[in-house]
């Protein structure tokens, strides 16, 4: 009975899938020291670790990032085709981990555009998770009673190529005005009492000046029915000389506050991002991580075991894996959804319930994260319940 559980429809596809993306197994060259780049080579180390050094310098044209990385001609071309919002655009501490040998590699393929971007499938769309029709206010998404989501800025470090708000992410004009920017959403806040949970993402909030950051937490936090603040940033990852001491300072003040970071293979685990990762888990913020499964780069349960493992040894918690959202232009990231319940399989159990994150689809058209993975309930009858372990034994349940 547990076997046919297994030997189920999917176990083909999940075999398809595995194959297909049998490269990432391949052993990546090691990340080079950015000074044995040629473009970077007299970069002093002390801008290297300054975070606005990182910003004015990102890689964004065809010309510097083809000194650093040998293109194929689908890179070129997507390269050339992503013009406005969701240019290219990397700092120079991820292109410094790409391997510019291996297209395959998962630092390359989260940064450079390829023409497969520009292919739209079907069942794509521009708002796959229906967050416009949800939202009171200018840069608000209101989906449930308690909780609300604050896009607070249009801007990140690098904008990864599987980005599910790229219909508002993107450049922005550098004299974005912040002053009265979200006095339509706070007042929302302010004036709905069952919100008591304000995640703060964006684009990424972390890229906010710090005092521009400490005014928008300083409105929030001061809504008395208020519990609690998170925010969501890929910063950690992508730009971990921001994580300085003054913004830990600034945090500090708005506790509990609550990170959430979105982190996709083991290779973004750098020395620099561990300790980024530790002033910010030695400042007493509880930190989580969020993982978009993306084919050939960490759809194998080994690669995600070690990624989840890899986060435990920073402190990080794994909080969700999210199936890729149907958005324009993904189709080449996306894995079917047997893949995602897999991973699962052959995580729970078989490793530490805290590497084990919950698998979600957020529903499209606004109906939420929905959680799915194996099932564990084999029948259930007159307080009665057959359920099996990890290792596929049954065992029985009396009510
Ligand atoms: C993900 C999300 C949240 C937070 O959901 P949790 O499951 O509580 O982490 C809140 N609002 C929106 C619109 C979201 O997409």
């Amino acid at each position: 009975m547990s076997n046919s559980l297994h030997s189920n429809p999917l176990a083909t596809e999940n075999q398809k899938t595995t194959q297909e993306s049998v490269v990432t197994a391949r052993p990546s060259r090691r990340p080079l020291d950015y000074q044995q780049i040629s473009l970077f080579k007299d970069v002093n180390p002390l801008d290297w670790e300054d975070w606005h050094w990182q910003l004015k310098n990102r890689v964004s044209k065809l010309e510097q990032v083809s000194q650093i990385i040998k293109l194929t001609p689908e890179e070129e071309q997507g390269i050339r085709n992503a013009k406005g919002r969701m240019a290219m655009t990397v700092t120079p501490y991820w292109i410094a981990l790409a391997d510019p040998d291996d297209p395959t590699c998962p630092m390359r393929r989260q940064c450079i555009p390829t023409a497969q971007e520009f292919k739209v499938s079907p069942h794509e769309m521009v708002d796959p998770c229906g967050e416009d029709n949800n939202s009171p206010a200018p840069h608000l998404v209101h989906r449930y009673p308690d909780r609300i989501l604050l896009l607070a800025t249009e801007s990140c470090a690098m904008y990864c190529r599987h980005c599910t708000r790229r219909r508002l992410v993107g450049h922005v004009q550098e004299s974005e005005n912040y002053s009265n920017k979200w006095d339509a959403a706070l007042e929302y806040l302010r004036s709905n009492k069952k919100i008591r949970d304000v995640l703060i993402s964006g684009g990424d909030p972390l890229l906010l000046e710090d005092g521009v950051l400490d005014e928008l937490l300083k409105k929030v936090r001061s809504i008395p029915h208020i519990e609690f603040l998170r925010i969501g940033t890929r910063i950690p990852v992508t730009l971990p000389q921001r994580i300085t001491d003054n913004l830990i300072a600034i945090l500090k003040k708005y506790a509990p506050l609550w990170i959430s970071i979105h982190f996709n293979h083991p290779k973004e685990i750098t020395k620099r991002t561990k300790s980024a990762c530790g002033l910010l888990a030695d400042a007493g913020f509880p930190l989580g991580s969020q993982t978009v499964l993306l084919s050939g780069i960490n759809d194998r349960p080994y690669i995600m075991r070690r990624l989840m493992h890899e986060l435990l040894k920073i402190r990080v918690r794994p909080y969700y894996i999210y199936q890729c959202d149907l958005v324009r232009g993904t189709q080449h990231f996306r894995t079917p959804v047997s893949v995602g319940i897999n991973i699962i399989e052959k995580l729970r159990g078989h490793t530490s319930g805290y590497a084990v994150p919950v698998y979600v689809i957020d529903a499209p058209g606004g109906g939420g994260k929905i959680p799915i993975g194996p099932n564990y309930i084999l029948s259930q009858a007159k307080g009665k319940y057959v359920i099996r372990n990890y290792k596929n034994k049954v065992y029985a349940y009396l009510e």
